[in-house]
């Protein structure tokens, strides 16, 4: 079991990897517990949930919005919750998002943990203290910042994780070694079968890891003013991907890490070799790069977060395991866009 203590202004929230979901009431104050879970989590995990009032929504990104975050604080109120209370997600990264976000909103704010449940949300979307749901065919785009006072990270749920949810939270752990971790980056590529039996003790080691470097940009750059834009490598492309694809978000953000080392080569940044590494990496998984964008693809990436007027935030690999984000007009990236030569059309 391995532990980190993430701080950020006067707030902290503990990390621990590798603790199991039948151990979280030692980590919850003395308070009144209201679970938010989903149903496969609740179909097979209910029996070592701790004590509390469940909320269970449908899996999946259709419940990421803001009528269900409602309704969680309209069923927390009835079920005699308050400022006092605490919120626990069990799940992946759509409870860990809805759970934040009801946790920051419900009576202006209460105390909340996550139990992470799948690889995506272990190595990313339950830590960092971002909350959203979609709207309008935009991912995240409403939301808050609240740290949760702890995550923990039960690395033998995984056993349970569909594999294309699995191979979807690879994505992440890749996007991470390969913008802070060179190292990580090669052993990712070489241990793939130890990867795909999903061995506990090499991937509570990768997702520590992964969780270092994320702790550590996050720590320095908590509302994403500078550094922490680099965390968002693949993301530009990855989220339309996901989007219009339809595709889980590991998998368009690999897709999207393609695309985005592409340009990167194009720009001059990174060698030819070392795309070819990230590419046949992420092709070793099962993930093949686009073979064409999906309409409505430009009007999405234009809409994205990252954008500044005329231009966008766009973070370029330079060599496996270092990244810089750069700001580019947005007309040369569709320049760059309409460039694109794709494989296998
Ligand atoms: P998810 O929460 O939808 O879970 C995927 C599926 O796996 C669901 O069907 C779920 O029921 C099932 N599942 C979860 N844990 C399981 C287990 N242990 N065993 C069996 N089945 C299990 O998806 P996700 O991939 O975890 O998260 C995706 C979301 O995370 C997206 O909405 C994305 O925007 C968000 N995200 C947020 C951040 C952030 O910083 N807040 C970062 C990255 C991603």
């Amino acid at each position: 079991m391995k532990r980190i203590d993430f701080h950020i202004k006067e707030r902290s929230s503990a990390i621990i990897v590798g603790e199991l979901l039948k151990n979280v009431p030692s980590y919850i104050p003395k308070k009144k517990v209201f679970i938010i879970t989903d149903s496969n989590i609740r179909r097979l995990y209910s029996e070592s949930f701790p004590k509390g009032f469940v909320y269970e929504i449908k899996p999946g990104e259709a419940s990421k919005v803001l009528a269900i975050v409602e309704d969680i604080c309209l069923k927390l109120a009835e079920e005699g919750a308050d400022r006092e209370s605490f919120i626990l997600g069990i799940g992946g990264g759509v409870v860990c998002d809805l759970t934040g976000l009801v946790a920051s909103l419900f009576m202006r704010g209460v105390s909340h943990g996550f139990v992470s449940t799948t690889l995506l949300s272990q190595v990313d979307a339950s830590v960092g203290g971002k909350t959203g749901v979609n709207a309008g065919g935009y991912k995240n785009s409403i939301g808050t910042f609240k740290l949760p006072e702890f995550v923990i990270c039960d690395v033998t749920m995984l056993s349970t994780l569909p594999e294309t949810e699995y191979i979807s939270g690879f994505g992440e752990l890749v996007k991470t070694a390969a913008i802070a971790d060179r190292s990580m980056f090669y052993e990712i590529t070489e241990r793939k079968a130890a990867i795909m039996s999903r061995n506990i003790d090499l991937m509570e080691d990768l997702i520590y890891r992964s969780l270092l470097i994320k702790t550590s940009v996050v720590g320095r750059d908590f509302e994403e003013a500078g550094e922490r834009r680099l965390l968002n490598f693949g993301h530009t492309f990855g989220h339309p991907i996901e989007v219009l694809n339809k595709t889980s978000h590991g998998m368009a953000v690999m897709q999207g890490m393609i695309l985005a080392g592409q340009w990167s080569v194009k720009k001059g940044f990174l060698a030819e070799k070392h795309f070819f590494e990230l590419k046949s990496l992420v092709e070793s998984y099962g993930i093949s790069p686009v073979k064409c964008l999906p309409d409505g693809f430009k009007q999405l990436v234009s809409g994205d977060k990252k954008k500044s007027g005329d231009s966008i935030y766009f973070v370029f690999l330079m060599e496996p395991g270092r990244a810089e984000y750069k700001k580019v007009p947005v007309k040369e990236m569709f320049e760059f866009l309409d460039s694109i030569e794709y494989e296998n059309k």
